[in-house]
């Protein structure tokens, strides 16, 4: 724990390679100095005085004006922490909560975990003594299920909503009539400008606050002709503003869509430049391009500690973040000048008519893209160069983003809504309610999976898979593996596929680290590869130089690890045995197709498989332990698929066609079954539509109908 003396240093780390730039840090007196200047600041009392009066309030501000990092601070110091109660402030990522409990924390100078912490699935840094909680959405979703009334919080700050995740929007609808029972409780919704009309509709007219700003104007610049490659023109973009612009100028912040074109576009502009600084020197001239210039990356896989190196003040240099859209609100990098916009996301989308996930990149909408032109003027007027057309602009894409409730799978969320008594899911109180297509498809797909009964009830199977924070098909393979004897194992696959990329791959020993990963494939099974590398991590007394010797990210498998603790927790809670298969692996297999019965495929044709239940074209991903063998299995089933150019589906495992008769009866049958297994073939017998006396849905259907 730090000292209490102002002026003090507050140590921020920074790794070897930036130690030249020195160990900038703020003084205690420096971070109050800049809590007074931000504009939340400004109206503390009257922000106070409104959450006194009224149960719920909408805080509307521009990005950077202090609603994330100040107003749960001010709650606090409003006496909102007596008692034992709890403030919350919820984010949809899981980065922002991590990185906004450290900075307040920073700010309040405690130690993070304590009075300030921060929960988000699988890791949990809070402790006796918290007052302030920051946590993804879905950790608070899932409190109420322990907890119905929540409590120990006295106040809940709802950040970010105008972003309308899924477990943002779903929290609402449980607050609605939450409030009532709990009257002492305050809800905080704090949005920018967009969708917060709606919410204070949602909520009774509830009064909306504005915190004044001031922004600066952004000149936009659209791209002249449409951009074939966009990290190719974002590198060629920031290159010419850094080397037209004197770098005391300010920052640049690039918007890409994710970990691979934020890391391609980091290391294209980097070689650029060393390549320019090589050619000036070769002129003898002085200058040195690369050195001045500080390439950073954020998003979601990326380390916390790296991520932190964001926000470290870089005098004398120019600063290029290269962020995924949680730079558009989430966190607001101070001294931005220069915006490129690549004019993408990647969103999870869903397709009811085949019942399938998938993540694509789709063009973002107005708002997004104004929201990101924004993020240059905030310290001073900015440029925000947009890599599309202006006739793009207007023609491929929508005003706003479409709430993720309306384009994903729901089943998760309704198996949850369903546990927690919400047996009629047409009465509950949507913002704006999922299209019937998915809620219908998701319904049908839990029911599929034995988590629903025909009259649309939870099972025992449904009530216990409830309980586990995990998709459906895992939550599934997990408690079938108690009964099967494999459940020591599964659980260990169902933990490692809970944690970003096992295996390492830097660009420059592509061959090596390809060479490293196959020798742990076990040849028909991705899932038993990573119970493999797993368990010789473990063999190796879960040692760092190990997984440096052999390209798995030590990190991660240390993540899976806790999660692996946690879950045998939670099980050993419920009740579910954790037993284990001690060798024999083809019970495991039988156990993971299990939970995936639903996404089959037949081989058809050289490396090709056919989805057993829409016939889509699929290829084996090439990280994949089954990818490029001369002998591929005739039945497959997957745990995900990726659109890109070609549909691949991605974490593979071999299973016998009787498998996917047992548990995949409801999709499945068979043209002939022989006792010799070479001879049957599986077709799709896909009844989407419910039978009979499936009454629940069809009730749920009419109701829809009805109310449209
Ligand atoms: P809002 O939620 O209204 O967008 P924030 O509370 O996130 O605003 O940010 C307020 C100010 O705090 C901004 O100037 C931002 O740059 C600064 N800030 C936020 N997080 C950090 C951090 N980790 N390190 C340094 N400054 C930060
Ligand atoms: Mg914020």
């Amino acid at each position: 724990v730090m000292g209490v003396s102002e002026g003090k240093k507050n140590a921020v780390t920074i790794d070897s390679a930036h130690a030249d730039q020195a160990k900038v840090s703020e003084t205690f007196s420096e971070i109050q100095a800049a809590r007074r200047s931000l504009p939340a600041f400004k109206v503390r009392s009257e922000l106070l005085q409104i959450i006194r009066d009224n149960q719920v309030v909408i805080v509307i501000g521009e990005t950077g004006s202090g609603k994330t990092t100040q107003l749960a601070q001010f709650l606090r110091e409003d006496g909102y922490c007596q008692e034992g109660h709890m403030i919350a402030c919820t984010q949809p990522r899981r980065v922002a909560a991590m990185s906004v409990a450290t900075r307040v924390a920073l700010e309040m100078d405690v130690k993070l975990g304590r009075e300030v912490g921060y929960s988000i699935r699988f890791e949990d840094k809070t402790s006796e003594c918290t007052e302030i909680k920051f946590m993804t959405d879905g950790i608070l979703l899932r409190e109420t299920i322990t907890s119905s009334t929540l409590e120990k919080y006295s106040c809940i700050i709802m950040d970010e909503a105008h972003e309308r995740s899924l477990n943002t929007d779903i929290l609402f609808g449980i607050f609605k009539n939450l409030l009532f029972a709990r009257r002492d409780l305050k809800l905080i919704i704090t949005s920018a400008t967009m969708n917060a009309a709606k919410f204070s509709q949602f909520f009774g007219s509830a009064p909306m606050f504005t915190i004044p700003g001031r922004t600066f104007p952004v000149q936009t610049i659209f791209s002249r002709h449409p951009v074939s490659d966009y990290v190719e023109s974002a590198i060629v973009q920031a290159t010419k503003i850094h080397l037209s612009t004197p770098i005391t100028s300010g920052d640049i912040l690039i918007f890409m869509t994710g970990q691979e074109d934020i890391e391609a576009t980091c290391e294209g502009l980097h070689e650029k430049l060393s390549e320019i600084t090589a050619r000036k020197k070769l002129e003898s001239s002085n200058l040195s391009e690369v050195d001045d210039i500080l390439i950073l990356p954020i998003y979601s896989a990326l380390p916390a500690d790296i991520q932190g190196r964001i926000f470290v003040p870089a005098p004398n240099k120019r600063k290029v973040v290269v962020a995924t859209n949680i730079a558009e609100t989430s966190l607001t990098v101070d001294g931005i000048k220069y915006v490129i916009d690549c004019g993408y996301s990647k969103l999870k989308v869903y397709n009811p008519q085949i019942g399938l996930d998938s993540l694509q990149m789709v063009p973002i909408s107005m708002a997004s893209a104004n929201q990101r032109s924004g993020r240059a003027g905030r310290t001073g007027p900015g440029v925000a160069y947009r890599l599309f057309t202006e006739d793009s602009f207007f023609d491929d894409m929508y005003v706003q983003t479409i709430p993720e409730i309306q384009r994903t799978n729901l089943s998760n969320t309704l198996l949850l809504l369903k546990y927690l008594g919400f047996s009629d899911l047409m009465s509950f109180p949507f913002v704006d309610p999922p299209p019937e297509q998915i809620m219908l498809s998701s319904l049908f797909e839990l029911w599929t999976v034995g988590a629903l009964d025909n009259f649309g009830n939870l099972t025992k199977l449904g009530r216990q898979m409830a309980a586990f924070p995990l998709q459906p098909a895992l939550s599934k393979m997990l408690l079938n593996a108690a009964q099967s004897g494999c459940s020591e194992e599964v659980l260990t696959i169902v933990s490692m596929l809970s944690v970003p990329q096992i295996f390492y791959r830097p660009k420059e020993r592509q061959e090596e680290s390809d060479q490293a990963r196959s020798r742990f494939f076990v040849p028909e099974s991705d899932h038993l590869t990573l119970l493999n590398v797993y368990a010789q991590w473990k063999a190796n007394n879960f040692s760092s130089a190990w997984c440096r010797r052999h390209f798995l990210q030590f990190k991660s498998l240390q993540r899976a690890k806790d999660v692996q603790s946690q879950l045998s927790m939670l099980m050993e809670r419920k009740s579910v045995p954790i037993v284990s298969s001690g060798t024999d692996w083809d019970v495991i297999r039988k156990c993971v197709c299990s939970g995936y019965a639903h996404q089959a495929g037949r081989l058809s044709g050289l490396s090709k498989y056919a989805h057993l239940r829409n016939g889509m074209e699929m290829r084996i991903h090439p990280a994949s332990a089954l990818f490029g063998s001369g002998d591929l299995p005739s039945y497959v089933i997957y745990h995900e698929m990726l659109l890109t150019t070609n549909e691949y589906i991605n974490m593979v495992t071999a299973v016998d066609p009787f498998w996917l008769m047992d548990y995949g009866l409801l999709f499945y049958n068979v043209s002939r079954r022989k006792e010799d297994e070479e001879d049957i073939t599986l077709y799709a017998e896909d009844r989407r539509q419910p039978p009979k006396d499936s009454i629940d849905l069809e009730i749920e259907r009419a109701v829809m109908k009805k109310e449209q």
